[in-house]
């Protein structure tokens, strides 16, 4: 007779404990969002493809295509183009494309530039049906796009 007894009592102790945890989860703040209405915004280590920083004062690349980078980068994803523009001391880049199909994110084109000419985008989800659209995802053209100083 003791035995259903306290099989009762541990069914009862252990619907109790799972409905704690339970409880304490509604507590918990919420780390999901409603992807895709929301995004998330990722910490600045985060890794995306690489971009062309912007220069604040110019709004332009600092880019003096020395092909540091493109000789540096181990999968051969990057092409550069310069040229120097009369009165001005440096080339300027004309052209950067990047196969991203082919970038392992590794960063040695990041770390080798010598005038810190790039960073790392924080896109997390970029998605296509095409390979062909990051096959050559040009560079230049993202900067002139992009809104952030
Ligand atoms: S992150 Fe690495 S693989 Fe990608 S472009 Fe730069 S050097 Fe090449
Ligand atoms: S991004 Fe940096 S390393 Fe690459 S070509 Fe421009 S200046 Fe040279």
């Amino acid at each position: 007779m003791k035995a259903p007894f306290n099989e009762v009592i541990s069914g009862f102790v252990s619907l109790l404990t799972g409905m704690g945890i339970t409880l304490g989860q509604l507590f918990r703040p919420i780390v999901t969002v409603q992807y895709p209405h929301q995004t998330l915004t990722m910490p600045k280590r985060f890794r995306g493809h690489i971009l062309l920083k912007k220069e604040p004062t110019t709004g332009k690349s600092t880019c003096v295509a020395c092909d540091l980078c493109v000789k540096a980068c181990p999968s051969d994803c990057i092409l550069v183009e310069g040229e120097k523009k009369p009165g001005e001391k440096r080339k300027s880049v004309t052209l950067f494309e990047l196969d991203y199909t082919k970038c392992s994110l590794c960063g040695a084109c990041v770390e080798v530039c010598p005038v810190d000419a790039l960073e790392y985008s924080r896109a997390y989800n970029l998605a296509s049906t095409s390979k062909q659209e990051y096959k050559v995802m040009d560079l230049v053209k993202r900067l002139e796009d992009s809104k952030h100083p």
